[in-house]
């Protein structure tokens, strides 16, 4: 007889404590994952091993048992070999087209010829990676009950300081494209998907409320000049984002009826972001979720 492989679904019937509690291990999980990947980034260790060495006590300490602790230095450097290998890809990509555009301004046809192809080749495979990324994002806010939200469209644009390399290679409405997917794919699985005004997101203290240009020195970096607050900027900036969603949240979520510009909220005006006067600046960051009137 030969043997015979099953692949059995299997759902877990949990007791409301297990329940309980297999939730709150995966919000540990994902929890640490976030400070590591801040640190991982902030010491430039991107490997597995590298990691261990770096936070694996971190993590026993902070309760996680050997299995777990792995499972969320894996997940961290993971995520890290795919963002590098897309930017080296990036970057590839762009010098093979800068040899053909000179081949090109040279009056070559068929570097144009080759060029054009190239051109819908990369953008069918940014596509295909933004659709990957928004399926991700989508499939894990659904599974562990969570909703998504966005700095409205137009701000990423505005936003986003790119380095130096990705600044030419990187178009602006790849972002464009994926939020635009991620709203599509949330939409569809019934994820609540909100999009928040993206003004001074990047400059907003999350903890003291204390907004200044001052609050980012650097690209990569945010440190409250008010409460000393200091991380990676894009992780202040997602802090913002998610409260201001939260906010938002509460207004379209409430059992009343609310008047028309009530949902207005999910669209706010838009603002260029990180260019503010400075009485702007000055204003709490609750007050900055509210929709304003257009200009
Ligand atoms: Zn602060």
């Amino acid at each position: 007889m030969r043997p015979v492989k099953l692949v059995m679904p299997v759902k877990l019937l949990p007791t409301p404590e297990q329940a309980a509690a297999l939730h709150a291990t995966l919000r540990t999980c994902n929890a640490l994952v976030d400070r590591i990947s801040g640190q991982a980034y902030e010491k430039k260790v991107f490997s597995r091993a590298g990691l261990q060495k770096l936070v694996y006590a971190e993590l026993k300490a902070a309760g996680l048992s050997a299995q777990p602790a792995l499972h969320v230095i894996r997940k961290t450097a993971d995520a890290y070999t795919t963002l590098r290998a897309q930017i080296r890809y990036r970057r590839a990509q762009a010098r093979r087209r800068a040899e053909l555009q000179k081949k090109k301004a040279a009056g070559s046809r068929s570097a144009a010829r080759r060029l054009a192809r190239r051109k819908a080749r990369e953008g069918r495979h940014a596509a295909h990676v933004n659709h990957k990324i928004a399926k991700r994002i989508v499939a894990d806010a659904q599974r562990t009950g969570r909703g998504i939200a966005l700095e409205e469209l137009s701000g990423i644009r505005g936003r986003v300081r790119l380095g130096r390399h990705q600044r030419a290679t990187l178009s602006t409405w790849l972002f464009h494209q994926l939020g635009t997917y991620i709203a599509y794919k949330a939409r569809r699985a019934g994820v609540p998907f909100l999009q928040v005004d993206p003004a001074y997101t990047s400059q907003t203290c999350p903890r003291c409320g204390h907004v200044a240009r001052g609050n980012r020195p650097h690209r990569d970096h945010f440190c409250c000049r008010r409460c000393g607050l200091a991380g990676p900027a894009d992780h202040i900036a997602a802090v913002n984002v998610r409260r201001r969603a939260r906010t938002v949240w509460a207004f379209v979520s409430m059992p009343d009826p609310l008047p028309a510009q009530g949902k207005g909220d999910a669209t706010p005006a838009r603002q260029p972001a990180a260019q503010g006067s400075a009485t702007r600046c000055e204003r709490p960051s609750h007050e900055l979720a509210r929709p304003r009137p257009r200009s």
